[in-house]
């Protein structure tokens, strides 16, 4: 889960990461005023969950209050990639000297997190990652230690800060690290962090992502969510209680458990096909669940065909056969449809379905083989 800017400047403000003055709002009028209390100059900052805002006009420097009235009014109008904006960060003013990339990110590759930073910070860091990498350096922190001071002064003198900023820059990046650490983030980025010309070191943009597994225990990050980022099949699923993400093949599948349903894909995949999403329907299988599974599936318009593997442990496969019954009595399905039921009571729930359009399949080879050539049009 995404963060907004002003949401993650909140956090940062509590770890003593300093941020510029401001406020936010979602009214032009308000902005002006808003603007006049900050003396004047303030930046119209639209918040909206995409990188490079400022490239495509989110972010204005306003010289005075009607002018940051005039902004507001334009940017609260806009769509950002997509994206409609609905609130406006407005920020005092920072005259700038340098602009500093600083992130903590979890990394894959050294198991940990690292800290990544660059001189070369402002709105093209994706393009010095990309052209000159020598440019951006990267320290591992140990987990289980943390953050050190001399990690920290290391990257200091990376970036080539001038000396008498040490002892902040080493405040704000602890503080960096333990607003990540302590939030389960996946990264916590300030780009950038400016170098002010009143010498102050500022985070002039903030950005977090947390962590979804963690999100039980940050009850107050869950209720900051903002859902017009998320697909609409997304929030769907979160609310039966169904992990899906969506993927680019033909063969929709709905399978109770995420190891079963990551060995599907797999089996679909060496089959000859692709899957069109990943969807663990957890356990039980009532036909409320599996009758919001299939609306899920059926609004991705790639979906040719669909296959539903079940294993029947606790939950006994003649109850899932009735309940895939009943989601079909409930949901049209025009397209092909392969079950295979194995475990508990597989037999009778085979037997339900019978009578049906419904194709059933013994293994998950055979189930995997005929959705692959319905997909491609053919017939079993
Ligand atoms: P992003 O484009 O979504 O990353 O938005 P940012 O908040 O990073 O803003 C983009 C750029 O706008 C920054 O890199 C700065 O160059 C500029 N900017 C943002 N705030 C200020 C400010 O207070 N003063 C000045 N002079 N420039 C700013
Ligand atoms: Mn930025």
């Amino acid at each position: 889960m995404k963060l907004h800017e002003y949401q993650s400047k909140k956090l940062f403000e509590k770890y003593d990461v300093p941020i510029p003055r401001g406020r936010i709002s979602n009214n032009a009028s308000e902005v002006k005023q808003i603007a006049e209390e900050l003396g004047g100059r303030v930046v119209i900052k639209s918040q909206v969950l995409v990188g490079g805002r400022g490239k495509a006009g989110g972010i204005k420097l306003a010289r005075d209050p009607a002018e940051a009235k005039q902004f507001a009014t334009d940017i609260l109008g806009m769509e950002i990639k997509g994206l409609p904006v609905r609130k406006i960060l407005v920020d005092e003013a920072v005259g700038i000297d340098r602009e500093i990339y600083l992130a903590i990110v979890n990394d894959r590759a050294s198991r940990s997190p690292i800290v990544m930073a660059s001189a070369a910070g402002g709105v093209d860091i994706e393009e010095v990652a990309h052209l000159s990498p020598e440019k951006i350096i990267k320290i591992a922190i140990n987990p289980l230690i943390g953050l050190q001071d001399f990690q920290a002064r290391d990257i200091a003198i990376g970036i080539d800060l001038p000396k008498e900023h040490w002892k902040n820059f080493i405040k704000i990046l602890h503080g960096l690290y333990r607003v990540f650490w302590e939030s389960d983030a996946t990264l916590a980025e300030i780009n950038p962090l400016v170098l002010s010309k009143d010498r102050r070191l500022l985070a002039l943009d903030a950005k977090m992502i947390i962590d979804d597994n963690a999100l039980f225990r940050h009850p107050d990050f869950m209720e900051m969510r903002d859902v017009d980022v998320e697909a609409p099949a997304e929030i769907e699923a979160r609310k039966y209680g169904l992990s899906y993400i969506k993927l680019d093949g033909h063969i929709g599948c709905m399978v109770n458990g995420a190891g079963l349903a990551m060995a599907t894909m797999d089996i679909i995949q060496q089959s000859g096909g692709l899957p069109a999403n990943f969807l663990d329907i957890g356990g039980g299988a009532g036909a409320e669940k599996v009758a919001a599974a299939l609306r899920i599936i059926l609004s991705d318009p790639n979906v040719r065909v669909i296959l539903i593997n079940i294993f029947g442990g606790i939950t006994r496969c003649d109850e899932v056969a009735r309940g895939i019954l009943a989601a079909f009595n409930e949901v049209e399905v025009k397209i092909p449809v392969v079950v295979r039921l194995v475990g508990t009571n597989a037999e009778e729930g085979r037997q339900l379905l019978a009578g049906s359009a419904i194709h059933t399949a013994t293994s998950l080879v055979q189930a995997a083989r005929s959705a692959v050539i319905l997909a491609e049009g053919g017939s079993l």
